[in-house]
């Protein structure tokens, strides 16, 4: 399938930082984004051409539509309904199955368990009870997450002896009320790691270029992430199974663009998949400045049919996640060496709120 040319327009649902940075990444190969997003945010910044409106605004998303000439998200929760009227008209990469699997929590992990990925243990629940017996069954402590609509660890209840069932469904729920949860069993792991991959369009010959950056380690405090090291520092087999991993998923999803993968990296090395993203994530923020090309010029490149680039490292970067006050000082990293300070333009400081990030690169071998 042939490339889109220079000049061609990028629609991006969502618009916040993550599509900041894909248009940031775009101009330089000649595209340009458009943002459809229901509020001003990051991305309607630097992004001229722009729609905001209700994702449910058929006339909106019908003349967004004719105006882009492929669209991609950096936003998960934006209805399949929106996605599914774009696709009729116009290419949608990765498509709205992807989008669909990748925004509930039930259709993501029963995939995974069809493809035999393995997972936490986990249940549906339907209300306190459900939540109950399941505690039983899981053994505590174990988690209640919304199914829907969850990020940066909100709409999860930790239960633990003693925790209520009604309390952590009120706790929980009261992120997205109206939506069904899954209770998952404590993994007690030694770590966490991502991996990204990048899958482009069948050439000629029907054969899918595919590029995967290598697994990264992951720290979260509170629920939220707050740090990435790459490369992981596990072992050589435990990265091979996370790659294998990743790129069984991708391949069943039939990703064009970007899939990130989390896992839980058990104490003997075996693993256990904790969700995917079918964009790209914060976990992969470091490419910008510590690989051969970025997750977000490589989204780019993958949606529009172009060649997908190295995903080799540059050196060994430890990404920072700048979170509420730590925006304060963000402009005290630029002393330190090798630092590159991304910030998202996000007006008010809010505890927990993701206002940027830094890069902290240093070659190999120093
Ligand atoms: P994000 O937006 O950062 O990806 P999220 O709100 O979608 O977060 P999860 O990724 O499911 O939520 O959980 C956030 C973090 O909570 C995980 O990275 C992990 O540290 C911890 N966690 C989640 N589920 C489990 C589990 N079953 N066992 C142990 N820890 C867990
Ligand atoms: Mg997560």
């Amino acid at each position: 399938m042939s490339a889109l040319p220079p000049g061609s327009v990028i629609g991006v649902l969502g618009g916040g930082q993550l599509g900041q940075m894909l248009a940031l990444a775009a101009a330089p190969l000649g595209f340009r984004v458009h943002v459809y997003t229901d509020r001003p945010g990051p991305a309607t910044q630097v992004c001229p051409l722009q729609t905001v409106a209700p994702y449910e605004d058929l006339d909106a998303l019908d003349a967004f539509a004719a105006a882009v000439d492929v669209v991609t998200c950096e936003f998960e929760n934006v209805p399949a309904a929106a996605a599914e009227r774009l696709a009729a008209s116009v290419p949608v990469r990765p498509g709205p199955r992807a989008l669909a699997t990748c925004q509930d929590r039930v259709a993501e992990k029963t995939l995974l368990r069809e493809l035999g990925v393995p997972t936490a243990p986990w249940g549906v629940a339907e209300g306190p009870a459900d939540v109950a017996r399941l505690a039983r069954e899981l053994g505590r402590p174990c988690i209640l997450k919304t199914a829907r609509m969850g990020y940066d660890g909100k709409g999860q209840a930790r239960i633990r002896e003693g925790t209520d069932p009604a309390a952590a469904w009120a706790e929980a729920m009261g992120h997205a009320p109206g939506v069904h949860g899954v209770v998952e069993g404590f993994v007690d792991f030694d770590c966490e790691v991502s991996v990204i991959v990048a899958r482009g369009l069948p050439d000629a010959a029907g054969a899918v270029p595919v590029a995967t950056y290598e697994p990264v380690r992951n720290m979260h405090a509170g629920g939220i992430l707050r740090r990435t090291q790459a490369p992981a520092g596990v072992a050589p087999e435990v990265a091979r199974e996370a790659v294998r991993l990743a790129r069984t998923v991708a391949d069943e999803l039939d990703i064009v663009g970007l899939l990130a993968v989390e896992m839980f990296v058990e104490p003997g090395g075996s693993l256990r998949v904790n969700e995917l993203a079918a964009r790209p994530h914060n976990s992969g923020h470091w490419t910008q400045d510590g690989a051969v090309t970025s997750q977000f010029e490589q989204c780019v490149r993958a949606v529009c049919g172009l060649p997908l680039g190295s995903t080799a490292r540059t050196g060994r970067t430890v990404m920072h996640n700048l979170i509420g006050d730590d925006v304060r000082d963000a402009q005290d990293w630029l002393a330190r060496p090798g630092a590159h300070l991304h910030l998202y333009g996000k007006a008010e400081v809010r505890p927990g709120r993701k206002l940027g990030h830094v890069n902290v690169v240093q070659p190999e071998g120093s």
